[in-house]
């Protein structure tokens, strides 16, 4: 695409420009609520975004999160969704980064309510227990740990909705085996 002037547009970074914002404000709001309940930031706080497409490989997907928690991914086409929509993927999946950075200290005993955060003041032999849980997840539990993850940060259920099932407030639980 070009501008009135015949340059080239870079259609990622218009998406970025829409993207960003949200993405920080998301950040923002993870940053605090660890700063304020004596969980280091330091890792949440550096979480980066990348606009890429490989993002949107199915029609319902439009964001994944890398195994180390550092990078969330958006597809340029999730700056076209509703701006709810939108947010509540980007809690979604800071879930996620918040869970792959800090492994086995967010505890999920009942996906319907909050995580709960495992304080430095367990001893470390529980926290060896709940690693162990915590590493033999299977995809629906890891899922369900980062809506968890969100609901205890935003105070805010993220919920699925629409005949995509795409993240939304409220709305309906997530059903096992959505992929
Ligand atoms: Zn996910």
């Amino acid at each position: 695409m070009a501008n009135a002037l015949g340059t080239a547009v870079d259609l990622d970074m218009i998406a970025a420009a829409i993207l960003q914002p949200h993405f920080d404000a998301v950040r923002d709001i993870f940053v605090e609520y660890h700063k304020k309940n004596g969980i280091c930031a330091d890792e949440i706080s550096k979480v980066k975004l990348l606009v890429d497409g490989r993002a949107h490989d199915a029609e319902r997907h439009f964001a994944a999160t890398t195994s180390t928690g550092k990078q969330i991914i958006i597809a340029p086409e999730g700056a076209d969704l509703p701006t709810e929509t939108l947010v509540a993927i980007t809690c979604h999946e800071f879930g996620h980064a918040a869970d792959f950075l800090h492994p086995g200290r967010w505890l999920v005993d009942d996906r319907r309510k909050p995580a709960v955060w495992v304080t430095d003041e367990v001893s470390d032999k529980k926290k060896k227990i709940f690693w162990r849980r915590w590493n033999d997840r299977s995809t629906d539990e890891i899922e369900w740990a980062a809506d968890a993850i969100a609901y205890t940060v935003t105070g805010k259920r993220v919920g699925y909705c629409g005949p995509c099932l795409l993240q939304c407030f409220d709305g309906q639980e997530r059903p096992a085996g959505l992929r």
